[in-house]
């Protein structure tokens, strides 16, 4: 088995390195992260693997994965401000969406022009996300849009939101039936009720729509194939490889947490328990990153990847609570401070605090175990 990259993407990675070398911002104040965002822009990284014809950098799928692992390594701010937009929205509308929808979104998703939310779940529909049931009735040239999503990301803050409403509640399977709509947020009906999370901050919301007028030329697909083209998107969100630098990253700065920190009258490194822990986390991120380059080989074999993706998302989530926990055990009776008055002014302590974005958003870790036990074991399914 080969596990190295070609010499191209090795000049790559060297081309990267030294970009960031000369280039990363040394403070983050606005000025130097719109100097960054200009530049990274010129060089066609944000959106790097989309098409050129749509504005994106035409970059190899391994390329990609260099990029962002050296940009994690590095700790640079985000390629593009645009976060859903880049991550799932973008690649929907690209693959599904009218040429006029291409012009009208792609280069503004790629210049960070404004956000985009994802109305996915609703009270009723969660992990069964195909039982959703806000409606779209078509009236004209327009659908006329009446339910609720919830838990929805930077709703508040955003000024689009990719939809999925039900268009016909009569098909046989609930997964068909189901459209996608690109909705500007400011449109008439729409209400955004921010909620507060456990760490005390507001970073989703309740949206309700009341006979909101959305155009037809507005549907991302055809009429009723909504959930093929959430599918995708979804599988944008778990495919990235990347994250594996984010962690190895996290796992070294908890390291020097430990060496600095003193437990039983020694640092907490010499602490058996506190070592066992941090060589099982190293353990199953590499074993991540090595499932990470199955993907990838798969991938540039023309191959699509499936549910094999759960697989990651599973491991993250296991690390992002083990990573955050350790932390605040290493810390001791520091662990229980918060802000300004914790180590690292709370760093670890928001990380412990934050895991469900991480666990719980995208599919919670029953349903990628369901996803591996039937689709990858082919176990047959809970009656
Ligand atoms: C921080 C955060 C951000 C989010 N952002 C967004 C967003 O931007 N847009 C959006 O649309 N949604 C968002 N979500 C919602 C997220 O996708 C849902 O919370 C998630 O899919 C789970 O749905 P639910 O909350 O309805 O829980 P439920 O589906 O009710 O699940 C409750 C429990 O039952 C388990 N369970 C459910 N079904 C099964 C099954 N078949 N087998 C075994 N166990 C099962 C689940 O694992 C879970 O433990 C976000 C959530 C969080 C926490």
């Amino acid at each position: 088995m080969d596990f190295d990259f070609t010499p191209e993407d090795e000049a790559f990675r060297a081309e990267v390195r030294d970009f960031l070398k000369r280039h990363l911002p040394k403070t983050q104040t606005p000025e130097a992260l719109a100097e960054w965002q200009k530049q990274v822009r010129a060089k066609r990284w944000v959106g790097f693997a989309w098409p050129k014809e749509v504005g994106g950098g035409g970059g190899t799928l391994s390329q990609q994965v260099i990029l962002k692992e050296e940009m994690a390594k590095a700790k640079a701010p985000a390629l593009g401000t645009c976060f859903m937009g880049l991550a799932w929205v973008g690649p929907s509308i690209i693959e599904y969406g009218s040429e006029a929808q291409k012009q009208k979104f792609i280069p503004d998703i790629l210049d960070g022009r404004y956000q985009w939310c994802t109305g996915y779940s609703e009270p009723g529909s969660g992990s069964d996300l195909a039982a959703l049931s806000t409606r779209a009735t078509r009236d004209g040239d327009e659908y006329v849009v009446n339910g609720q999503k919830i838990w929805t990301t930077i709703a508040m803050w955003s000024q689009w939101m990719i939809l999925l409403v039900r268009t016909d509640p009569s098909t046989e399977s609930k997964h068909e039936g189901i459209t996608c709509l690109l909705v500007p947020m400011d449109t008439p009906g729409i209400t955004v009720r921010p909620i507060k999370n456990m760490s005390g901050g507001s970073i989703f919301a309740e949206v309700f729509f009341d006979n909101v007028r959305v155009p037809v030329e507005n549907r991302l697909g055809e009429e009723g194939q909504g959930w093929r083209v959430t599918v995708s998107a979804l599988a944008h969100e778990r495919s990235s490889i990347a994250e594996v630098a984010g962690l190895q990253r996290s796992l070294e700065e908890l390291e020097a947490l430990a060496r600095k920190t003193r437990k039983n009258g020694r640092p907490a490194t010499q602490d058996r328990g506190v070592r066992r822990r941090i060589a099982r986390a190293d353990a199953r991120v590499e074993a991540m990153r090595l499932n990470g380059l199955r993907f990838l080989t798969k991938q540039l074999k023309g191959e699509a990847v499936g549910p094999e993706t759960s697989v990651n998302k599973l491991q993250r989530a296991a690390l992002e609570i083990e990573l955050g926990e350790l932390a605040l055990e290493v810390q001791g009776a520091a662990g229980v401070l918060d802000r300004e008055a914790a180590p690292e002014k709370g760093k670890w302590q928001r990380m412990a605090l934050s895991w469900p974005e991480v666990v719980i958003g995208g599919g919670t870790p029953n349903i990628q175990r369901n996803i591996i036990a039937e689709r990858i074991l082919g176990l047959p399914k809970d009656p």
